[in-house]
């Protein structure tokens, strides 16, 4: 392939824009508060689990609080009738013996009853006290993840703008490299790793980095300032100083 040399050395001013360009995606790509992001929002979803949890657990706690105090109060109410009776002196005194065994025994039961009451009101307390928890970590979670997004979001659209300024300076400059040159350019750096034209320094290929065999480099010194040299290590398109 022939090309003027200006047209040439063009290339490498399209290669450093591109390899800007390439920088500027590879860097959205791979800020770190993508991955932040995603362990936050991971975190968040055990949280919102866990709070599920939470709920059923306490909802299941105010339910047994209340039979707990509904348990109470027919034998409550069985006590003072009874109580009455004894005060009232309303019985001979074998029944007024059996209503007495039975007080004590009504006392017995009331004292279990209130125990268990007062064993499901401290488990409730503690369920309730841990949902509180859970919720104050989640609401936590999310406002750090909210600032992770709008430091994430600030980034790339500050990298968006320096790439639209490189994009708008790529087409500049490939408007004016022949359009078979910058075609073989784009066909060698898409399987090259972004690098379609280098420079020979000395003897040295700024692509690949290797030295040319004095063969090659004699072949390279002796060609046409038109013609269009390849590497023979990377054969990528290698560009000699004007
Ligand atoms: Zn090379």
């Amino acid at each position: 392939m022939k090309a003027a040399p200006s047209a040439q050395r063009l290339l490498l001013d399209v290669q450093a824009v591109d390899t800007a360009i390439a920088q500027e995606e590879h860097k959205r790509k791979t800020l770190p508060e993508h991955a932040q992001i995603a362990e936050g929002q991971k975190i968040r979803r055990s949280l919102i689990e866990a709070i599920t949890a939470a709920d059923t657990v306490v909802g299941d706690l105010e339910a047994a609080v209340a039979k707990a105090e509904a348990d109470l109060v027919p034998v409550k109410e069985r006590q003072a009738r009874n109580q009455k009776r004894v005060d009232d002196g309303a019985a001979d005194p074998k029944a007024l013996q059996a209503m007495i065994d039975e007080l004590a025994h009504l006392e017995r039961r009331i004292s279990d009853l209130e125990d268990a009451q007062l064993d499901v009101m401290e488990r409730l307390e503690t369920a309730t006290a841990e949902r509180a928890e859970l919720a104050a970590q989640r609401a936590e979670c999310e406002k750090g993840l909210r600032a992770l997004m709008t430091s994430r979001d600030d980034q790339v659209a500050d990298i968006d703008a320096q790439l639209a300024v490189e994009q708008d300076k790529r087409a500049a400059l490939a408007a004016d490299v022949p359009a078979d040159l910058l075609a073989l350019y784009d066909k060698i750096r898409a399987r090259a790793g972004g690098v379609g034209a280098a420079r020979l320094a000395g003897k040295r290929c700024e692509g690949c980095q290797l030295e040319a065999t004095a063969s090659a480099l004699d072949r390279y010194l002796s060609a046409a300032d038109d013609d269009v040299l390849r590497c023979e290590e990377c054969d990528r398109i290698l560009v000699r100083n004007g």
